[in-house]
């Protein structure tokens, strides 16, 4: 199973992530988290992505290609993975369709949780986590996502990917769509 989590910022991917992940037992990879790992561990990486995190912008696409490719090759070698956070743009898809169709390791399919903005900024603001969370870059963050991620929204339901589940629930219901929605998806 290779599945995509698409979702705004708050809308609880992280979470149905591992969630789903486990249930399958396959490898959740968070681009998110990838990235916060290297700011812990000061790396060289994490130092040149610092400052897009805290102000809330996207990480250029050949810093996220570098991040993520060895971990999707090794996950889609082992039985699948859910990705949580990549691709977040129409023109990383497009790279990663690419290198990842030549491989057979290709999306099969993508999730988007939908929640309402309101709601969003509620969770956000609750669950700030440390100083790239500020109320600018929750705000920011939004903003990045209405303008560069949820055009993917369109992009994949075009290439009959796409299956959309109400974020706005209980976890547990959340996931119980989320399965319900793969429900006939290839192992
Ligand atoms: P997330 O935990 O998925 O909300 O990601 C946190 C932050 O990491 C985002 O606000 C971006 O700054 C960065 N990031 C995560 N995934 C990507 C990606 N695919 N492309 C660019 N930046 C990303």
């Amino acid at each position: 199973m290779r599945v995509l989590l698409l979702a705004p910022p708050g809308a609880g991917k992280g979470t149905q992530g591992e969630r789903l992940a486990a249930h399958f037992g396959i490898t959740h990879i968070s681009s998110g988290d990838l990235l916060r790992a290297e700011l812990t561990d000061r790396s060289p990486l994490g130092e040149k992505v610092r400052h897009y995190l805290a102000a809330g912008d996207l990480v250029p696409d050949g810093v996220m290609e570098q991040l993520l490719m060895g971990p999707a090759r090794a996950a889609g070698a082992a039985g699948g993975y859910v990705l949580d956070g990549f691709p977040r743009t129409v023109h990383q898809a497009e790279q990663a369709y690419l290198i990842a169709s030549d491989e057979g390791i290709e999306l099969q399919a993508v999730l988007f949780l939908a929640v309402p903005d309101d709601v969003l900024v509620q969770r956000l603001l609750a669950r700030r986590r440390g100083n790239d969370d500020t109320e600018a870059t929750i705000r920011r963050r939004l903003e990045v996502y209405h303008a560069e991620t949820e055009p993917l929204v369109e992009h994949y339901r075009t290439r009959g990917l796409l299956r959309e589940v109400n974020g706005d629930q209980p976890v547990e219901r959340v996931t119980e769509a989320c399965l319900a929605a793969l429900a006939g998806v290839g192992v």
